[in-house]
């Protein structure tokens, strides 16, 4: 009969090796069985502990399948180029913590944008021709910058291009870009509101009739990785918000992280799973009813236009750069920007959002009984117990 013995060439593979030296008092290479299995039992220990820090601290790259890694951003939509200015203000992680690779176990990135390039023309726009032909010799993620026009809704002219055919001198549109580097992406972002959902310039009665990514590609569309449009609105997007989202797929890339979990509207559910007011600095003032009238107030300001009730967005909680800021931090009413239904749906921007009518009505009606009582609480608290006194047991005091 056979036993799992410690296959001593590397101490910790057991294999059935021999006779079963688990009888009571049988020895083995000098060792007693019951220190033989002790030994096995640290052994296995030691062993399970040497992955964990494997895992946690092993060499870059070390289990990497992609090692290095092209970020292709396009600022070639409809847009203003707000989310590219508006990601230089990131800071968890800022570019240069990417580009640099300061970070553990994300792949070497070269990172290219317009606004950041040191190239210009054609030696620029060289790696997105590269990418768009398959030469690319590296794998890359395409950002998507500015909404998408239709192109094929007039006799001449286009909406949007960015570089030249080299062949024919003519400008090449923005959606002949996507068209060719869509199929060779190892994933694509949507970079803000303008190329998530359309944004501002989709508006009803545009005469670009242009959309957002996803309306494009289609919703459903997936890159040769298999990873959905991973959409990160706003308007601008919040900075920590853009590189977070691409932290987490330079992740994927090493096998870090699993699938990036993404909601109905493809945005990343850890980012906007909640609602703005859930995180909101104001969020007690609601809850008492005590609602401002005029900007310059601290108090809630829903009556003034604020739809963060019902906004997913996480500036309250984030604030806006290094945790300072955020819409309703510092006053601003939310018009909904990372919104698919943004702006159309929240128009008049200055006007209290019909569907909290009812509701900031009903809060005031308890919030102010509620504030009332509270204030009885609070005057209690406000007092030290009487026992902390030299003269605790003077009827005076
Ligand atoms: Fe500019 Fe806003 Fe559009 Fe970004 S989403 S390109 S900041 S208009
Ligand atoms: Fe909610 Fe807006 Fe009021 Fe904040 S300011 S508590 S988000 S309604
Ligand atoms: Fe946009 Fe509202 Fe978030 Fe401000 S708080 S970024 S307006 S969704």
């Amino acid at each position: 009969m056979g036993y799992y013995g410690c296959d001593q060439s590397d101490g910790y593979s057991w294999h059935a090796v021999g006779p079963d030296f688990r009888k009571k008092g049988a020895r083995f290479n000098g060792m007693s069985n019951r220190r033989r299995i002790r030994r096995r039992k640290q052994l296995r220990t030691e062993k399970s502990m040497e992955d964990a820090a494997d895992s946690r601290t092993g060499p870059i790259g070390s289990t990497t399948t992609i090692e290095e890694i092209d970020i292709l951003w396009m600022t070639a939509g409809l847009g203003c180029d707000g989310d590219t200015i508006a990601m230089t203000g990131a800071t968890q992680p800022s570019i240069e913590d990417i580009v640099t690779g300061a970070l553990p176990w994300i792949p070497k990135v070269k990172f290219y944008n317009p606004f950041l390039a040191y190239e210009n023309g054609d030696e620029f726009v060289r790696p997105f021709r590269e990418a768009a032909e398959g030469k690319s010799i590296r794998p890359f993620i395409l950002v998507v910058e500015g909404s998408i026009p239709n192109e094929n809704n007039k006799t001449e002219g286009y909406w949007a291009s960015f570089g030249t055919d080299p062949v024919t001198g003519q400008p090449i549109t923005t959606c002949e870009w996507i068209d060719r580097l869509a199929p060779n992406a190892w994933a694509i972002i949507a970079a803000g509101t303008c190329a998530t959902y359309g944004g501002l310039h989709a508006m009803e009665g545009n005469p670009t009739e242009c959309m957002g990514l996803p309306d494009y590609l289609g919703w459903k569309w997936k890159s040769k990785a298999q990873i959905p449009i991973v959409c990160v609105p706003g308007c601008p997007v919040q900075p920590d918000n853009m590189m977070e989202t691409i932290l987490y797929l330079l992740y994927m890339t090493s096998g870090r992280a699993p699938m990036i979990p993404l909601d109905d509207a493809l945005r990343p559910t850890w980012l906007f799973g909640s609602t703005l007011h859930e995180g909101c600095d104001r969020g007690g003032y609601y809850e008492q009813g005590q609602f401002a009238e005029e900007y310059g107030s601290p108090l809630c300001i829903v009556k003034l236009g604020c739809w963060g009730p019902v906004v997913q967005c996480n500036v309250g909680k984030r604030g806006w750069m290094g945790g300072i800021g955020g819409c309703p931090n510092v006053g601003g009413i939310c018009i909904g920007c990372t919104m698919p239904g943004f702006p159309d749906k929240f128009m008049p921007f200055m006007n209290q959002p019909p569907g909290s009518l009812l509701s900031s009505q009903a809060v005031q009606t308890y919030g102010r009984a509620i504030h009332a009582l509270r204030r009885f609480t609070q005057a209690s608290l406000n007092k030290e117990p009487n026992w902390r006194s030299r003269t605790k047991n003077s009827p005076s005091h």
